[in-house]
């Protein structure tokens, strides 16, 4: 089908689509191209108002398995169509996603509480993505033809898909981080199941579904919930399956060293992207107002739920003094009203967070007084940005991901000393240097041991276009761009004599 057919077939679909996903009460599997309703259910909670938001599907074994079976069933057909084929669907999604911004922009806000600021970072993100991905498959799918060694002996090498994928993503941006974990795979020929993530099941429903109108063959994407009580054995056998081939992985460091380990034990490649503690460092010779937004903006987005957040920020010493009033009356700008105060996703993870800052207060932390107002009423889930300075190794906080609306300021006299301690974590996703000598920036990004520096601008960056991923416990692989999707392609080498 060309473009303009897959076009016209969508526009029907759009009108379908508006009306199904608004009555669904409670949000379906998706198998072979079917939304499959399970007898067991679980309940996703609003953060907004601490009440419920749907119920969703629950994954059976039997799901596992005809889920598996569809996504397997499909390969043989999906693996051969050509490249174009695929960027065309990947631009209907593309489009599709475009005009339903605004009722996916509601989901988001409903089911983690996204400010319309992330909302629109997020969608944006993720409709571009798809964009790129979709013009970069023909070249990704390229073999080579390399010189054999052997007199008379000819040889190329072939890019092929693995076939069944198992992507597993979390709640926190789940159009991004939903699409990432199976678009490469789809794009180069394999076929996927996504494990969408329990706190925001119907936008992963809505990736799952515009992919569907989009005109992409029944099976070639399946989605899978499970409540909560079902994570392990429901992975364990979708990982153990003989016909999923590969894994990719993005969620915590603990989640990831059990799926990492049980994916080793069946022997299957897995790509994981994991947990951060990301560092911004403020050299004396940075533009400190802007060095300030980008610090509150990148520690406290989304409520410093992004595993690219700000939790680390480093300052010279004798800038330290001039620093500390500008990051406050920033972050007072920003984040100052009720309004703006961020929101968790859960109740719980707003206690743990609390209790973080007070673990650290308690062992000799100073929160700085940031606020010229006074918070009204707060629902359990909102909790204001804290801002800490005196952390150290006694403390949680210190080489802890907190996942939260907290950040810990340290100053440093040399930047030996900056590098040190920016290290002094078993992350390394992101981090970020301000400074006016690009010298300076590029000799420090060198030395930390970080997946990606970013020379000021926020930790928080994630291009679709440039490779993503972590070192140390924060994982290994790269989603985006070119690596991306070679990541979903194993090479064949293919010789014979002449
Ligand atoms: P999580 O690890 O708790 O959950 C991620 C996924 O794993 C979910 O789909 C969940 O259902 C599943 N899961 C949970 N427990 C499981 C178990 N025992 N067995 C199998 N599956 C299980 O993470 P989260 O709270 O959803 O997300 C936050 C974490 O994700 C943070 O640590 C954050 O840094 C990380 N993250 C990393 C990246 C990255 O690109 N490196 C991006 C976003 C989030």
């Amino acid at each position: 089908m060309n473009r303009a057919k897959i076009a016209r077939a969508t526009q029907a679909s759009i009108r379908h689509l508006s009306r199904g996903i608004s009555t669904h009460r409670t949000i379906p599997l998706i198998i072979n191209g079917k939304d499959v309703i399970s007898k067991t259910t679980f309940e996703a909670i609003s953060p907004l108002t601490c009440k419920k938001a749907s119920d969703c599907s629950s994954a059976s074994e039997e799901h596992v398995q005809s889920a598996v079976a569809a996504a397997q069933a499909a390969f043989p057909a999906w693996a051969t169509t050509k490249p174009s084929y695929r960027r065309d669907i990947f631009l209907t999604a593309a489009d599709i996603m475009t005009k339903r911004r605004e009722e996916l922009g509601e989901y988001l806000n409903q089911e983690i509480g996204a400010d319309q600021g992330y909302q629109d970072f997020i969608i944006g993100l993720s409709i571009e993505g798809l964009k790129d991905t979709a013009g970069r498959i023909a070249g990704a799918c390229q073999g080579f033809v390399p010189e054999s060694v052997h007199e008379g002996m000819k040889a190329m090498v072939l890019k092929r898909p693995y076939g069944v994928n198992l992507g597993i993503a979390p709640w926190n941006s789940p159009y991004h981080l939903g699409l990432r974990s199976v678009t490469f795979a789809l794009a180069t020929g394999n076929t996927a199941i996504l494990k969408g993530a329990e706190f925001s099941p119907r936008c992963y429903w809505a990736i799952a579904d515009i992919f569907r109108q989009a005109g992409l063959p029944a099976g070639v994407l399946n989605l899978l919930f499970h409540r909560p009580a079902d994570a392990a054995t429901v992975t364990e056998s979708l990982i153990a399956h003989p016909n999923v081939k590969k894994i990719n992985f993005t969620g915590s460091t603990k989640v990831g060293s059990i799926l990492a380990a049980s994916a080793g034990r069946h022997l299957k490649p897995c790509l994981m992207e994991l947990g951060g503690k990301a560092n911004a460092i403020v050299l004396k010779d940075a533009d400190l107002d802007k060095a300030a937004v980008q610090c509150a903006m990148g520690a406290f987005m989304n409520a410093g739920q992004i595993c690219m957040s700000t939790e680390r920020i480093l300052v010279d010493a004798s800038v330290a003094g001039e620093f500390e009033p500008i990051l406050k009356r920033t972050i007072n700008d920003i984040f100052g009203t009720a309004g703006a105060t961020p929101t968790l996703v859960t109740s719980a993870s707003a206690a743990r967070n609390r209790a973080l800052v007070e673990d650290a207060v308690s062992k000799g932390a100073t929160s700085l007084d940031i606020y010229s107002d006074e918070v009204g009423e707060m629902v359990e889930t909102r909790m204001r940005p804290v801002v800490l300075t005196n952390v150290d190794e006694s403390m949680e906080l210190y080489g802890g991901e907190s996942f939260g609306p907290s950040v810990s300021l340290y100053s440093f006299d040399s930047e030996d000393e900056a590098i040190e301690l920016a290290n002094d974590t078993e992350y390394g996703l992101t981090a970020s240097v301000f400074t006016e000598n690009l010298g300076s920036g590029f000799r420090i990004a060198e030395k930390l041991d970080s997946g990606a520096v970013h020379i000021n601008s926020m930790t928080v960056h994630d291009e679709y276009s440039l490779p993503h991923g972590g070192v140390k416990k924060s994982g290994w692989g790269r989603f985006n761009g070119h690596q991306g999707l070679n990541e979903f392609l194993y090479c064949k080498t293919v010789t014979w004599m002449d």
